[in-house]
């Protein structure tokens, strides 16, 4: 073995000792509360199909249509030859549901931020970033080479005595809306005068809020009633969509200077038309989603109101996602293991996608799932606990 490899097996040992080597699983059925793995039936609370659409006959037979008129591949980037006429109409559907001039269209939210971030800031520039914010906009902000000021988590009055401080030529805010690991909302009001105030852009990661929050599922800034010219929000249409990619929708200008210099975007093959044609579907399905919507919040509200731990914390959250604080990576991977063997799916989170001491079950409850599935995970779970 050469030191290369050798440097490499000794770094995997050390994370099978720490408890943070990561597995995957392979699926073998569609995206839906109940899957099967291995050749076992599980009863899956892992998924971010929030409304239950990845798998719904509407939107495969909307991808079915996409890909008998429009083939598979787009062939090129969006400024070269890859922009087809799904993707212009699903530009303007998003731009007018979620209420903003225009919108742009790029494969993943991981690309849209990494691309977005150092559109709009660079050197010389300030970025200020919660410290819980996902990966995507902790990467693009690095990448961007601003100054990057790091507040902790939704410190209205950290982030304005960073901001005041600032001699920056422009200033950044990026924010989760809806925080991945911890499922509690940002004061984005709040942060939109901060913002207004000291004339700095402001980019919402609407990941777990777009399809969910506001009138019709039209996300955080609907939610809020957030209006401004140096509001931006990106969303994901992978999660609530239930397909892939995602979107920054902003005025008119500001999408133009992104288009032009969002990297991610200019060298970067379009995704299939047919994706853009069956979200066209999917925004109709989050549109009149109301029962949807009405289902889930009836299962957080249960999940609440009857998982009561002891030893373990459930965090204060009113969203989708409801992680279950356990402390130690160890102990985490042995609840999940627990949960496993009797045919519940719950992942477990460690660091560093969360903070070092705070390992949790990231426990995520969807329209589909039935009152009977999550009283079974509040039993298993409080009789694990004991
Ligand atoms: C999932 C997620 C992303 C990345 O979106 P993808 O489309 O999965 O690449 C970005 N931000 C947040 C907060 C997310 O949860």
């Amino acid at each position: 073995m050469t030191d290369f490899s050798a440097g490499f097996s000794n770094e995997l040992a050390a994370l099978d000792a720490q408890a943070l080597r990561r597995r995957r699983r392979v699926v073998d059925s569609p995206c839906a509360p109940e899957l099967v793995v291995d050749g076992r039936p599980l009863l899956a609370f892992c998924s971010n199909d929030y409304l239950g659409l990845a798998n719904d006959p509407a939107l495969a037979a909307a991808a079915q249509e996409g890909a008998r008129l429009h083939g598979l591949g787009s062939g090129a980037s969006p400024l070269v030859c890859g922009h087809q006429a799904p993707h212009a109409q699903l530009e303007r559907r998003l731009a007018e549901f979620t209420g903003f001039e225009r919108a742009l269209l790029f494969s993943t939210g991981y690309l849209a931020n990494l691309g977005t971030v150092p559109a709009l800031a660079g050197r010389g520039d300030a970025i200020f970033s919660d410290r819980l914010n996902h990966a995507s906009l902790i990467d693009a902000a690095r990448l961007s080479r601003a100054e990057l000021n790091v507040y902790p988590h939704c410190d209205l009055s950290a982030l304005a005595a960073a901001l005041a401080a600032s001699r920056a030529k422009r200033k950044l805010i990026v924010t989760d809306a809806v925080f991945s690991m911890d499922g509690d909302l940002a004061p984005l009001p709040e942060i939109l005068a901060l913002a207004d105030q000291h004339k700095a852009w402001l980019l919402v990661d609407d990941a777990h809020g777009f399809g969910l929050l506001g009138p019709q599922g039209r996300g955080s800034a609907a939610h809020f009633s957030l209006a401004s010219p140096r509001l931006l929000i990106m969303g994901t249409l992978g999660k609530a969509a239930g397909g892939a990619g995602a979107f920054v929708a902003g005025s008119d200008e500001a999408i133009e200077w992104i288009l032009q210099k969002a990297r991610t975007y200019i060298f970067s093959t379009a995704e299939p038309a047919l994706i853009a044609h069956a979200l066209l579907t999917a925004i109709d399905l989050i549109e009149q989603g109301d029962m949807r919507r009405a289902n889930l919040a009836a299962r957080i509200a249960q999940l609440r109101a009857t998982l009561k731990p002891k030893r373990w914390t459930l965090l204060p959250s009113q969203t989708a996602i409801q992680p279950l604080v356990i402390g130690e990576n160890a102990e985490t991977m042995a609840v999940a293991a627990q949960l496993f063997e009797r045919g519940l799916w719950v992942p477990g989170i460690r660091p560093p996608t969360v903070p070092a001491g705070s390992a949790r079950l990231r426990i995520t409850l969807c329209a589909a799932h039935t009152e009977a599935q999550v009283a079974r995970l509040v039993e298993t779970l409080t009789g694990l606990e004991r």
